[in-house]
């Protein structure tokens, strides 16, 4: 029997944290939070760390590689679009995805609050299953000063086969 040929895939993005600037994280919109996350695009860390999860695990480079910050057709690109436009080029290179990980670090927005809104938005970009989890860093560092937010994510990949 021909053995499945899966592959894994890292992406980690870090988004400053500005005043006044509307909260884009994890797919959705968070209209509650007095500050938002800075960037060429809605700032979404999540997102963007899903996407660069699929793309190395597709051996596709990284967001910069695919869609370039210079490119003004995705300025304010929303996290869901490119989620959306990466899991297309993911499959248009041969691969299902079996699945995404993706954990939030920072102080706020409360993901866990919106945790299952955010699993449903995310995973409907991908067309698969991506679960949301978050995390704080006891007040060290980047995100424990409230100076951004990061997130990590992993993905799998199944290669179709030929
Ligand atoms: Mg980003």
């Amino acid at each position: 029997m021909r053995p499945v040929d899966m592959r894994v895939g890292v992406g980690t993005d870090v988004h400053r944290l500005v005043e006044g600037v509307p909260m884009h994280l994890a797919g959705l919109a968070w209209p509650d939070e007095t500050h938002g996350l800075a960037g060429h695009s809605d700032g979404d860390v999540a997102a963007h760390a899903v996407c660069d999860a699929l793309l190395s695990a597709a051996g596709l480079g990284d967001l910069g590689a695919q869609f370039g910050t210079s490119d003004p057709a995705w300025a304010g690109a929303s996290g869901a679009a490119l989620v959306e436009e990466t899991a297309r080029r993911v499959r248009a290179a041969g691969f299902e995805i079996g699945n995404a990980a993706v954990q939030v670090i920072g102080n706020r927005p409360r993901v866990g609050s919106r945790r299952d809104e955010a699993e449903a938005a995310l995973s409907a970009a991908a067309g698969a299953p991506v679960t949301v989890s978050a995390t704080t860093t006891d007040g060290l560092g980047l995100t424990g000063r409230g100076e951004g937010v990061a997130a990590t994510a992993t993905a799998l990949l199944v290669r179709r086969p030929a």
